[in-house]
């Protein structure tokens, strides 16, 4: 291997976190970077380690390389948490992939606000590597210098999510979900809310990730869930027609006896199955498609709403969707907020609608936040919306309050759109 040029100084303290699945791709991507003079070279064998690692580093990755195609969470995936946790660093992503599949991923990445730089195409070429590196000096002054990731997310020890899971420190959110017209409230999305005792409520992406890591999931989603079917129950006995989505994590479909447990616990809390959607995000079941069929299948047979979640962010195929029981398709946010003035995300956005439409499912816009994200709601066709234009998550006992006024100002001014 030849060394074509090195990196002007300054760069050479980059510190770069690299993930990819594959560890001879590691090797060869690590060692042209080493070459090319950079020394803080941090390996990543999954999304789920990059994003523990950018949590907890003491000092912030200023640039990230990632594989796009993983097992687990996929490229997509890592870039959209990445997204949610401010990631401020420079991306480049590395693939296989052909450039118009790149230059879509470009743009989601651009409509995420990530500093992306652009990608590598595999097999590596160390100059191609070279020029896309180099153009991390035109964000060097968006590099991080303070640790503001961590400060924003740092992830629960282990220690502290084994002593919370008695339930004291998990406590459902809830982020309404409303007919697309505006005029009434179907129901909410159950998020989950960690109190911590220093630092107050914590983001479900410290804590949901380390469930995975430490097998701790199922015992955290049946805690959650019970004290959801708790609420649920208690709105339905007071006259509230509603159904709550609860997310379950890829990892909790391997369990065999869930679908019986969960509808157990719903009955036991005076709640019927078809008043739970259950969301399972769209790029983690598709690489594990075979192994859930089957429990997912047996959650619909029990009377369970299937919601496929955070939709455009995997590779779904008409196929594959027609072969899975889903009642709900739910558009990534990336698709929804700003869509109005983003042809691509527009049409991405206007597709999945019809997709979901034409395999009989509801489709819900999530993340809508201007008037402009709802009138485009409507203008597509697109059933249900939820976003900060309607409401922000909030604490159970403020989301009845909420409905009871949303309600109100529906009867009040019944052509109004919000
Ligand atoms: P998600 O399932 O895609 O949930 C939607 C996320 O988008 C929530 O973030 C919500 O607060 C946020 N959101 C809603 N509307 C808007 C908007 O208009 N603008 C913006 N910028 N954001 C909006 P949150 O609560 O931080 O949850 C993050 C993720 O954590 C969830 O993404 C979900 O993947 C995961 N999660 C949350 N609760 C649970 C849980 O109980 N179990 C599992 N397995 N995962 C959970
Ligand atoms: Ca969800
Ligand atoms: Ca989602």
């Amino acid at each position: 291997m030849t060394i074509m040029a090195t990196l002007p100084g300054k760069l050479n303290a980059l510190r770069v976190l690299l993930v990819d699945d594959d560890d001879f791709m590691l090797d060869v991507v690590e060692e042209m970077l080493l070459q090319l003079g950079i020394e803080i070279v941090v390996r990543a064998r999954s999304g789920t380690e990059a994003l523990t690692l950018t949590a907890t580093a003491h000092l912030p990755f200023q640039l990230l390389i990632s594989d796009l195609d993983m097992p687990e969470m996929d490229g997509i995936q890592l870039v959209r948490h990445l997204a949610d946790l401010k990631f401020e660093g420079a991306l480049i992503i590395l693939s296989g992939a052909d450039t118009r599949l790149l230059d879509t991923v470009g743009n989601l990445l651009r409509e995420h606000k990530l500093n992306y730089l652009g990608a590598v195409q595999k097999p590596i070429d160390q100059a191609d590597l070279l020029a896309q590196v180099m153009k991390v000096s035109e964000f060097s002054s968006t590099v991080p210098v303070a640790a503001r990731v961590q400060s924003q997310l740092l992830m629960l020890s282990v220690d502290e999510l084994r002593a919370g899971l008695d339930g004291e420190a998990i406590e459902p959110f809830f982020q309404p979900k409303i007919s697309a017209s505006g005029h009434s409230v179907l129901g909410a999305e159950c998020l989950l809310r960690w109190r911590h005792p220093e630092r107050g409520l914590i983001s479900p992406l410290a804590v949901i990730p380390v469930a995975e890591a430490h097998g701790l999931i199922d015992e955290l989603t049946l805690v959650l869930f019970t004290k959801v079917m708790a609420h649920l129950g208690e709105w339905t006995r007071q006259g509230h027609a509603l159904k709550v989505s609860v997310n379950i994590s890829m990892d909790s479909l391997k369990r065999l006896d869930l679908p019986d447990l969960l509808a157990k616990i719903a009955r036991h809390a005076g709640v019927e199955p078809k008043q739970v959607i259950l969301e399972i995000t769209e790029s983690r079941l598709m690489n594990n498609l075979a192994s859930s069929l089957e429990i997912i299948s047996r959650f619909r047979l029990l009377g369970f709403g299937l919601s496929i979640d955070d939709f455009g962010t995997g590779y779904s195929s008409m196929e594959k969707l027609k072969q899975m029981p889903f009642t709900e398709l739910k558009v990534d946010r990336a698709f929804v907020f700003g869509a109005a003035s983003d042809p691509v995300a527009r049409a991405i956005f206007q597709s999945s609608v019809d997709l979901g439409h034409a395999l009989g499912m509801q489709v819900v816009a999530e993340g809508a936040e201007t008037q402009e994200d709802w009138d485009l709601v409507m203008a597509l066709g697109c059933d249900q919306l939820q976003g900060y234009v309607v409401a922000k998550p909030m604490p159970a006992k403020d989301f009845i309050d909420w409905k009871t006024s949303w309600d109100k100002s529906v009867v009040l001014a019944p052509n109004r759109q919000n």
